[in-house]
């Protein structure tokens, strides 16, 4: 009788250990395609390491809006950001990780009460990712670095890309006057 007890058990722990071995891959894997072999270049010219925080870190550095918008995908309401209506020169990074994400260069007046590019600063800097909440089909932007949610791209966007990258301000942080090491003052 205590035999087959012990082996009962036997299966049942193997079963726990594939389980969390089948875990444990999928998030290696989710990371690998976060970061892949991107090279993340800050303000300066540094090259800048992937940034993987647990959601608790997260929650304790961010400020609940924040959170809800870099973490849970969440959307700042219209015309209630810091930078819709920001026309100054300088580089917005991301208000998680500090990657440079858009220039001023390429920022233009959509009327959407969002702030609106046309481009990304560097293409490897962001991470696009097909969204079907809400029943709508989507492209996600995120932050390739840390993977926070910055808003999303869409195909009505002004020349020369025709692009239109919707971003919530909370997303971002700006730095006035910034421009890209190497790039012409
Ligand atoms: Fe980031």
């Amino acid at each position: 009788m205590q035999y087959k007890y012990f082996i009962c058990l036997l299966i049942s722990m193997v079963s726990l250990w594939s389980c969390n071995q089948a875990q444990d891959s999928k998030t290696t894997s989710e990371q690998d395609q976060l970061a892949g072999n991107r090279i993340f270049i800050s303000i300066n010219g540094d090259t800048l390491a992937p940034v993987q925080k647990s959601e608790e870190e997260w929650k304790a550095e961010l400020d609940a809006q924040a959170y809800n918008v870099l973490r849970e995908a969440g959307t700042e309401r219209a015309f209630t950001g810091k930078y819709w209506d920001n026309k100054k020169q300088g580089i917005y990074t991301c208000a998680g990780c500090g990657l440079p994400l858009f220039s001023s260069d390429t920022k233009f007046k959509s009327g959407t009460g969002w702030p609106s590019f046309w481009e990304p600063i560097r293409p490897e800097h962001v991470l696009l990712k097909e969204d079907k909440a809400f029943g709508m089909a989507r492209t996600e932007v995120l932050c390739a670095r840390c993977g926070g949610h910055q808003g999303h791209v869409f195909d009505d966007g002004p020349k020369p890309t025709g692009l239109r990258y919707c971003i919530n301000s909370v997303s971002l942080d700006f730095v006035e006057g910034a421009k890209m090491k190497g790039e012409k003052p």
